[in-house]
């Protein structure tokens, strides 16, 4: 296993800490498949279904030798994260009229967002390396799931969190773990920026979404729905787009899959965007070479709320390799297809509804057809913003206790 520059192809070490190469291209981690055999991983993951209390419970670590396999397992620091449902709702599907529809619910993860996969890495890379203080910058989900970590690994954690449109409750949540929280005037990617320029003078393992070992522990979300799924993926998974940490350790995973036969066909990916902060959709649609930054990025899914991805070359390049495609949707489509989802029992937060809201579009310009199978990948728990749950319950509530309140049921 070994880091690589996506810009310059320099190789550096997985064993020491690193957010960016000098020439200040990203970096990945390259795993050496080569001595695996696909079939033989299927059976072992397999057998680690019935393990309970080992590290090989969890969902992240159930697939180690695909993720972080020169990690001792005394290093780890794991939840059980992962494990999570994977749904049909006859509702739903029946309402949009597709073939077959899922939905993964990485919303039942520890700290309630699919941050624990790629966190339980991160953590544990940064504890087998030596490090005792983590941080990270974070629009409230990464925040809470590092603040999580830190804590069951007997460790610090501090994180940054712009001043406005970031969900109360997640801050909360990190505040409860035990975290420094600062909150500054400015955006996402400004706290991004700070940590890069001064996480190593401060001695701080940074677990921003461009740490690598987020990305290979985020690559589990796929190799858990393939497992359920006997190994055949439906034709399309939809995921939301923010920083795109996501939709680059989606990529991963299916191209380690497909090297090692464990797979043969790829999915097509498609990935939504909010309106209100799609600069990777807009560069996409409009075939420009580079992304142009969106100084203020505004809409009502705080975890999307991100004007300047800095992952947007490895999502692209993922989205190339498998047909992908992007759209975005409005605050008012996001809301309508979190209330379908709410109401069929699953629920999740707004930025995870961009992906039925997604579908439906696409559905619409028949880009996705009737015929096909998607899978909806919900990022975050419905209790992750509760004041958006507020104002969209606000008329559901009869005031008066009386028979005729209850008549027709
Ligand atoms: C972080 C997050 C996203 C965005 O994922 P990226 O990897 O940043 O693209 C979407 N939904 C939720 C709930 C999140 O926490
Ligand atoms: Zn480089």
């Amino acid at each position: 296993m070994k880091l690589v520059c996506v810009d310059c192809s320099a190789e550096l070490s997985w064993r020491e800490s690193h957010t960016a190469c000098s020439c200040g291209g990203r970096l990945e981690v390259i795993q050496d498949l080569k001595m695996l055999d696909g079939e033989r991983l299927k059976t072992v993951f397999q057998e680690r279904l019935a393990e309970r209390m080992s590290v090989y419970a969890s969902g992240v670590w159930r697939y180690k030798e695909l993720i972080l396999p020169g990690v001792p397992e005394e290093h780890i620091v794991t939840k059980y994260e992962g494990n999570t449902g994977l749904y049909t709702s006859e509702p739903i599907r029946s309402q949009l009229g597709i073939r077959a529809l899922y939905f993964k619910a990485q919303s039942e993860n520890p700290s309630g967002s699919f941050k624990d996969n790629g966190m339980t890495a991160a953590v544990s890379h940064g504890r087998f390396l030596g490090y005792k203080h983590f941080a990270c910058t974070s629009t409230g989900n990464t925040s809470s799931s590092l603040a999580m970590y830190a804590a069951w690994g007997g460790c610090s954690s501090q994180v940054f969190v712009p001043s406005r449109s970031v969900s109360v409750n997640k801050v909360l949540q990190t505040l409860a773990y035990g975290a420094k929280v600062i909150r500054f005037d400015g955006t996402y990617d400004d706290g991004i920026r700070f940590l890069e320029q001064h996480g190593e003078e401060l001695g701080l393992y940074v677990c921003n979404s461009v740490n690598p070992f987020r990305i290979e522990g985020q690559k589990s979300i796929i190799y858990e729905i393939a497992q359920y799924l006997n190994w055949e993926l439906p034709d399309w998974i939809v995921i939301p787009g923010g920083a795109l940490s996501n939709v680059s350790a989606l990529g991963k995973g299916l191209e380690d899959l497909k090297n090692l036969g464990m797979i043969t066909k790829l999915p097509r990916i498609a990935l939504i965007q909010a309106e209100g902060a799609s600069p990777f959709h807009r560069m996409m649609a409009d075939g420009q070479d580079e992304l142009i930054p969106q100084p203020n990025p505004a809409t009502k899914a705080s975890a999307l709320n991100i004007g300047n991805p800095p992952s947007w070359k490895i999502a692209r390049r993922v989205l190339r390799q498998c047909q992908g495609i992007t759209c975005s949707v409005n605050d008012e489509e996001i809301m309508v297809s979190k209330k379908m989802i709410d109401q069929s029992g699953i629920g999740c937060e707004p930025a995870s509804a961009a992906t039925l809201a997604g579908l439906r579009k696409l559905m619409d310009d028949r880009i996705i057809d009737k015929d096909e199978r998607a899978l909806c990948i919900l990022t975050g728990n419905l209790l992750k913003d509760t004041d958006i749950l507020a104002e969209t319950t606000d008329d559901m509530v009869y005031s008066d206790l009386t028979i005729e309140s209850l008549r027709d049921l």
